[in-house]
């Protein structure tokens, strides 16, 4: 039976895995996932549809065994929406007291104030076209430190011009890298690289690597 503080500390989690990084900053290393179910977004480009649902109930230590077995030093949290399970944050610093580099996939819907201040977090800006622009909490951009990340997930042009807008309205370059990706199949990457060349927008653009080498699936 499970002792009272591992109810206390337990997460629903649909997955945990070791691939590639697929973006933003650590695109490339070996890096262990751990995907917490459940997102209160529905995006119309979400792919990862399958963790809104279900998982498995698991303690904070179960999750640490299961990512140490991977031997790895790059751990990224994601979703779904990591935040909306409060014990999220309770993960993030036992992973950062663990000694791993740790990073956080997160929509910009939920608060990132309380988040471990040495996890490493990539906020989304919902863009127009995902659906959920309403849901962005403009308060956390005041939250971000240099090492951090801010995402626009581009579904065409109106997006870009929409993002271009946010760029300047809260000074985002000169409070943490920004990155730019387009949604595969809506917006071509060349279009994309193009438009920011021309502009010259201090901005890092980004095609997902693991679709790149693997299309939808996750990894190997
Ligand atoms: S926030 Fe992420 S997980 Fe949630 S619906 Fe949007 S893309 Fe999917």
């Amino acid at each position: 039976m499970p002792g009272h503080s591992q109810e206390q500390d337990r997460l629903r989690v649909s997955e945990i895995f070791y691939s590639l990084q697929g973006e933003a900053r650590m695109v490339g290393w070996p890096t262990v996932f751990i995907r917490l179910t459940g997102c209160p977004l529905r995006c119309v480009y979400c792919d990862t549809r399958h963790a809104f649902q279900g998982g498995e109930w698991m303690s904070c230590a179960d999750i640490l065994e299961r990512t140490a077995a991977f031997h790895p030093h790059y751990v990224t949290v994601t979703g779904g929406e990591p935040l909306a399970q409060k014990n999220c944050l309770i993960l993030l610093q036992r992973l950062c007291d663990a000694g791993y580099a740790v990073s956080l996939e997160t929509s910009g819907a939920l608060d990132i104030a309380a988040v471990d201040p040495q996890v490493s977090i990539v906020m989304d800006l919902k863009t127009p076209s995902s659906g959920e622009e309403s849901k962005n909490r403009y308060l956390n951009i005041a939250e971000l430190k240099q090492s951090d990340q801010i995402k626009f997930v581009l579904g065409g042009r109106e997006d870009y011009d929409w993002a271009r807008l946010k760029l300047d309205e809260y000074a985002l370059p000169q409070r943490c890298e920004v990155l730019f990706s387009p949604v595969q199949g809506d917006l071509s990457a060349t279009d994309l690289a193009d438009w920011i060349l021309d502009e010259r927008l201090p901005v890092r653009m980004q095609i997902q690597l693991h679709k790149l080498l693997w299309g939808d699936e996750k990894g190997r």
